[in-house]
């Protein structure tokens, strides 16, 4: 199968994982269609973003679905890019950004619909300091840090050394948010 025929498979999985009836969705089935869409791409992935490639590697193998949580409303955007794509001609470069966006509202958590930068307007993805032992919110297109809980910008130091925050670490500190369980 050549690179447009990887990617309609991955899109079909995106599809089924995502878009049938939303009791069917759980962590479990999301992390292994992940995995799946992952194993046809990642090669592609490689030369397009090498980066990315990597992190991206190592997050999947490394998953534990008890260390993440998702929300209805990240489903709900990660619902939005899918059918962005879905539908159109495939276009690699464009299918990839979006592919990596997929991976990204699915697997760090964010509020898509409340938070924003409000720099830029763009979401608000929250990751731990491993040094600095905080969860701090970045966005994800200018990179300014905030803290959670007020709209304070974190401007006298950055934080580095960031992983996205575990499900433990957003129970304890974040409210409001309806989470889809692990379970079918
Ligand atoms: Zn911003």
């Amino acid at each position: 199968m050549n690179i447009y025929g990887h990617i309609k498979v991955a899109i079909q999985i995106l599809d089924s994982m995502l878009s049938k009836n939303k009791c069917d969705v759980s962590k479990n089935r999301i992390v292994e269609g992940l995995r799946d869409t992952w194993g046809l791409l990642h090669k592609y992935c490689k030369n397009i973003h090498p980066d990315r490639t990597n992190e991206i590697n190592d997050r999947l193998n490394n998953l534990e679905p008890e260390d993440f949580l998702i929300t209805k409303d990240m489903l709900r955007d990660a619902t939005t890019v899918l059918n962005r794509i879905k539908d159109e001609r495939i276009n690699v470069k464009e299918f990839m950004y979006s592919y990596f966006r997929i991976l990204d509202v699915l697997l760090i958590f964010h509020k898509p619909y409340e938070d924003g930068c409000n720099l830029c307007q763009s979401d608000l993805f929250y990751y731990f300091d491993t040094l600095e032992k905080v969860i701090i919110r970045e966005c994800e297109t200018c990179g300014t840090q905030f803290n959670i809980g007020s709209e304070e910008r974190l401007t006298s130091r950055t934080y580095s050394n960031l992983r996205p925050a575990t499900r433990k670490e957003i129970i304890m500190h974040v409210s409001n948010f309806e989470e889809v369980s692990d379970i079918i």
